[in-house]
């Protein structure tokens, strides 16, 4: 299962201190709670997230007379499982338009895996019989075109594309021009990863979105923001910044599979109110999976 090798890296850490925890302690005190909370920092869990973690089990403990501690491992699981979902049923789930074009925009700095997630969602789109395009939107960075196309060759996606230093609008009108004619269903869409001034960062997104919502009303359907897991609270600082430049739809949270502290996925959603959509736990095609938070923390647990 693609899924729980992915996160060996998280469960090595996180699982197998748990475990530990549990089975070193005879009863349920403050103490215990003190070392579960440690635990749950280090797995970068998110300071604020943890705090109401731990309230709600003490709560659960009581509730329920809890005695032993390996009976609050299953209501470790079931808190953070609730954390995640937070009422909602498929929080992951894509905004497809069925029928009519779907522009998908990706937006992230440079390195954290845009170009990688575009192509592995390209293959995955088409595993399942949808007409897929890309838009070659980041015209800032040297070779990101290049980068773009290597990985279009490699699904079997046309590319749209403008060279260097040209107008990221411009590429997406021709993008969208394109997609309608050839009648393709998805049109995902890369943009410039520049932070270092977040004004020209929302002016270009800001032009982008307003010529996408010209050509098709209701576009871009998604604006899924890629983040590195293995950069731990940076990723979350980026996640903010982001979110005050432009309206983020998703997460795409990427190279799970390269860190021990996966619990940077339940800091994200719990703080920035944004579903993971998907994670990335590999370099490969079909390195890209849906994130479903129970089959997350019941895998890390089993
Ligand atoms: P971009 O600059 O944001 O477009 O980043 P790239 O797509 O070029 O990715 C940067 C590096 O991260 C490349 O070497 C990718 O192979 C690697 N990468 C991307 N996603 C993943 C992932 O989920 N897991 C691992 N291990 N590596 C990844």
């Amino acid at each position: 299962d693609k899924f729980k090798s992915g996160l060996t890296k998280t469960r090595d850490n996180f699982t197998v201190k748990v475990n530990n925890l549990v089975a070193r302690y005879r009863k349920i005190d403050e103490d215990f709670f003190e070392e579960l909370e440690e635990i749950l920092i280090q797995a970068d869990v998110g300071f604020q997230t943890v705090m109401g973690l731990i309230d709600e089990l003490k709560m659960e403990v009581k509730r329920k007379n809890i005695k032993e501690p390996s009976e609050v491992q299953s209501a470790i699981s079931e808190k953070l499982v609730e954390i995640y979902t937070a009422g909602e049923k498929s929080p992951n789930r894509l905004n497809i338009q069925e029928g009519s074009l779907t522009v998908i925009l990706f937006v992230g700095v440079n390195g954290v895996g845009k170009t990688t997630t575009i192509g592995k969602l390209a293959y995955m789109l088409k595993q399942q019989g949808k007409k897929v395009m890309m838009a070659a939107g980041d015209t800032f960075r040297a070779g990101a075109i290049e980068q773009l196309e290597v990985w279009g060759d490699r699904v079997g996606v046309e590319v749209i594309k403008h060279t260097e230093g040209s107008d990221p609008a411009a590429v997406m009108y021709d993008a969208i021009q394109a997609a309608k004619a050839r009648k393709a269903d998805v049109l995902l869409c890369d943009t410039a990863g520049r932070l270092q001034n977040k004004v020209n960062l929302m002016k270009e997104l800001e032009k982008v979105k307003r010529v996408i919502g010209r050509e098709i009303p209701g576009a871009p359907h998604e604006v899924l923001l890629v983040l590195d897991a293995t950069t731990g609270q940076n990723a979350m600082v980026q996640a903010k910044t982001f979110k005050e430049a432009t309206d983020v739809t998703g997460i795409v949270l990427t190279k799970l599979d390269g860190t021990a502290k996966g619990g940077i996925v339940l800091a994200i959603r719990n703080e920035l109110q944004i579903p993971v959509k998907f994670v990335g736990l590999g370099e490969k095609m079909d390195d890209l999976q849906p994130f479903d938070a129970e089959k997350y923390v019941y895998g890390l647990f089993s």
